[in-house]
């Protein structure tokens, strides 16, 4: 066989003469010349690639051919390569390259958590929406009852883009698309119901406590009569779920320019029933979340007549949830890619 790129075609000639001389005729696949060849597709031009990888195959199984015939034995069929696929680059050269598969992985810990999450909600009648990873001013903000030069917008720091697009910094930005959407089925009583999953951005100082991404579930629920008792029973009922185990909780008035009256709601401490320990500070009782009814403007904004209906809503920490679950002490591992740290999880 005749080969026109000149490195291969000198290569090639070496390699015949060396080959009636090894012990194990396999080696030849192993020679540095060989290799050089491979890695040097990575050098070329794009639109060379093809050409040198046809020529790079045919002098493969030319040396594949010569090693059959001398040793006399069958070996496996090596096929073409596809310089994109996500080859093992531990696999010699001389076998069928394998692709990298996906039981060498597992799910996130936080993936796994927000599936267990999302299915208690489904058990109580809740439908889910992912919030957006990108949004604008009016769904983080105006829409929420912060009108512009709010005070209670400096709470919140948000990474923006230059075209003025914000990274919501809560779940809360998907409220009034959702209520929209809803609103006409409340004429037919029917609830609103929904649970938002999504990712969240803040400007954050790092420590073992606050991490610039993460995760939150907001809950939206609207319907005729909806009082905060529904609230509470509700959030109770999804904790002592996720835990497994009776829970106590409390409520504290806070403030939120889109719930009124708004709460921050804490739970009697799963590890040490109140007793205190160091996962709860040892007061007993751990805050988890914001909450409270939705705010008439809210409604209003959205074409609701807060008159007629009202609801309540929701956000809640779900890294948060899950490191109290597991008693995991920083933030950060989730999103360091630290292996010994996931693996625990697998
Ligand atoms: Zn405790």
């Amino acid at each position: 066989m005749e080969y026109a790129n000149p490195q291969i075609k000198q290569v090639a000639e070496q390699l015949r003469g060396r080959l009636p001389n090894l012990q194990n005729k396999e080696e030849i696949f192993k020679a540095v010349e060989l290799k050089a060849l491979f890695d040097g597709i990575k050098t070329l031009p794009a639109d060379e690639r093809a050409e040198y990888g046809r020529e790079l195959n045919g002098l493969k199984k030319e040396l594949q051919a010569l090693v059959e015939e001398a040793a006399g034995s069958e070996l496996p069929t090596l096929e073409s390569i596809d310089v994109t696929a996500p080859f093992d680059i531990n696999t010699p050269l001389n076998q069928h390259p394998q692709l990298l598969t996906s039981d060498t992985g597992s799910k996130h810990p936080l993936t796994t958590e927000m599936e267990h999450v999302l299915d208690i909600f489904y058990r109580m009648g809740f439908n889910a929406i992912e919030s957006r990873e990108i949004d604008d001013d009016y769904h983080m903000f105006t829409s929420l009852n912060f009108p512009e030069g709010h005070p209670a917008r400096d709470d919140y720091d948000t990474f923006s883009t230059d075209e003025g697009l914000i990274a919501p910094a809560h779940t809360s930005s998907m409220q009034n698309r959702i209520l929209k959407m809803g609103k006409d089925n409340l004429d037919h009583d029917e609830t609103i119901a929904y649970v938002i999953p999504g990712r969240v951005f803040r400007n954050e100082d790092l420590d073992a406590r606050h991490e610039h991404t993460f995760y939150q579930i907001e809950g939206l629920y609207v319907g005729k009569g909806v009082h905060a008792g529904n609230l509470i029973a509700t959030l109770k009922t999804f904790l002592q779920e996720y835990y497994d185990k009776e829970l106590d909780v409390k409520t504290q008035p806070f403030y939120f320019p889109f719930t009124e009256p708004s709460f921050e709601f804490a739970l009697s401490c799963p590890f040490c029933n109140k007793e205190g320990c160091s996962i709860c500070g040892h007061s007993g009782w751990i805050e988890l979340l914001g909450c409270g009814m939705i705010h008439p403007n809210v409604l209003r904004e959205a074409g609701i007549d807060p008159l007629k209906y009202s609801g309540f809503a929701w956000g809640m920490g779900v890294d948060r949830l899950v490191m109290m679950k597991y008693d995991i002490e920083d933030i950060r591992n989730f999103e360091s890619a630290n292996l010994a740290f996931l693996r625990q999880f697998s």
